[in-house]
């Protein structure tokens, strides 16, 4: 993924005024977006009296107490990395992370593999559903991540290193490392509503030669005009020790109701690597299904974290709390959502 744009107060005030709730004039700010270049700055926090705490519960209710494993996922994490960089050029390790992924999800759930190609590369979504609640809701949440690696570490400070693949500890292989946990939470204590689990093939290749980022994503959009889960959240790079999530630009304006539900369970949880501030306009996995009015939120850390597209993308800057803490909002907004249901 990348960033794109920040924006200051003014910018934003007028931005979230005129695009709030109106997702048809997304394909207009992202337009307009992907040509400024500006330099990272900080927008000022928005006030809590965004967050819709309406059909909140009180903190030490069931929903508030969701015991996350985060050393666990901090294993998959180490797993992954074990077979090397999950990049185009090694089919090995890719076949290896599928097949492990595969072997860590509940049996109770239904997988399906989703094949394409895209700009001349064979790329693999799994989509994992677990559709506990059936024809008894019509509820579909879905959640995502990426599970391919950068090829090239373009931004290493290291110019002689810049042509090596990203291990990905971060980016790539804690958001599968979050879902899997998460399928595992949803298998022992079914939520009423339906939930999919999408690991996505092909996203961090963007501007190495003429790859998009979120290719995988968009061939999954494009190739199910019927699939329409009622809102979805992507996670990527959430194992820094310093993790930092502000709400994502175009998740804030095309999916304002979603960002609140997420950030009403940060609170509930107690999560404090949720920033109540706006942050980046990234491109990631939830961009193409905005762009079919798919209401999508972009959970990133931002500003990205040093071993950013670095060869120091590796476990040793993975925390267990972080990603404890991710695990826990998603699934607070997911039981949240069966709550109200
Ligand atoms: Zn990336």
């Amino acid at each position: 993924m990348r960033w794109l744009f920040f924006l200051r107060t003014i910018p934003l005030i007028i931005a979230f005024l005129i695009f709030v709730g109106c997702s048809d004039n997304f394909a207009t700010i992202s337009a307009n977006f992907s040509s400024v270049k500006e330099e990272l700055r900080e927008s000022e926090p928005i006030g809590k009296g965004h967050v819709n705490n309406e059909k909140m519960r009180p903190k030490g209710s069931s929903a508030a107490s969701i015991d996350f494993d985060g050393q666990i996922a901090m294993r998959h994490i180490e797993t992954q990395t074990s077979f090397g960089p999950r990049s185009p050029e090694s089919p090995t390790a890719k076949l290896q992370t599928l097949s492990y992924i595969r072997s860590q999800i509940p049996s109770s759930m239904e997988i399906q593999l989703h094949k394409f190609k895209a700009n001349g590369f064979n790329g693999t979504n799994l989509w994992v559903s677990s559709r506990a609640a059936k024809k008894k809701s019509t509820t579909l949440i879905m959640l995502g991540t990426h599970w391919d690696t950068r090829s090239q570490a373009d931004r290493d400070t290291d110019i002689t290193k810049r042509n090596m693949s990203v291990l990905g500890a971060n980016d790539g292989a804690s958001g599968v490392a979050v879902l899997i946990e998460i399928a595992k939470h949803l298998h022992k204590r079914p939520p009423k509503i339906n939930v999919d689990l999408i690991f996505f093939d092909l996203e961090d290749i963007g501007n190495i030669g003429k790859n998009a980022y979120a290719m995988g994503s968009r061939k999954f959009v494009e190739e199910h005009p019927k699939y329409r889960p009622t809102a979805g959240i992507i996670i990527d790079m959430v194992c820094d020790k310093n993790l930092r999530i502000p709400r994502e630009h175009y998740s804030s304006v095309s999916a304002p109701e979603v960002l609140s539900g997420v950030w009403a369970s940060a609170d509930r949880q107690e999560a404090d690597a949720f920033k109540d501030i706006i942050g980046g306009a990234i491109i990631d996995d939830h961009i193409p299904f905005l762009e079919v009015g798919i209401p999508v939120v972009n959970l990133i850390h931002f500003p990205f974290p040093k071993s950013w597209h670095t060869t120091d993308d590796t476990i040793k800057f993975c925390s267990a709390t972080s990603l404890d803490q991710v695990g826990r909002v998603v699934l607070d907004f997911i039981y949240q959502y069966s709550f109200n249901y």
